[in-house]
């Protein structure tokens, strides 16, 4: 497998744009191990790029973007406005 960053020109920049932010909310969190080529969940190709950025990922970029919402809500990263996300 990949042993590192292989740098990628434009395309490898442009995912550093698109899933910088995921890429440090999930590290750490998703199990290390080898990356799906295809998204868990909608099949899409996963951009070797991503794949190598983080290991063991598993999901394409906007799956990924779904979960980070779901993440981000259950671990109360972002409670601006609290009060209307408490249930009660
Ligand atoms: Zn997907």
């Amino acid at each position: 497998m990949a042993g590192g960053f292989a740098k990628d020109g434009a395309v490898q920049d442009q995912i550093d744009a698109t899933i910088e932010d995921a890429v440090t909310l999930v590290r750490g969190r998703l199990p290390q191990g080898e990356s799906l080529e295809n998204c868990e969940e909608c099949d899409k190709p996963i951009p070797k790029g991503r794949r190598e950025a983080i290991p063991g990922v598993r999901l394409c970029v906007e799956c990924q973007a779904e979960h980070d919402k779901e993440t981000v809500a259950v671990s109360g990263y972002n409670r601006r406005g609290s009060k209307d996300s408490q249930l009660r």
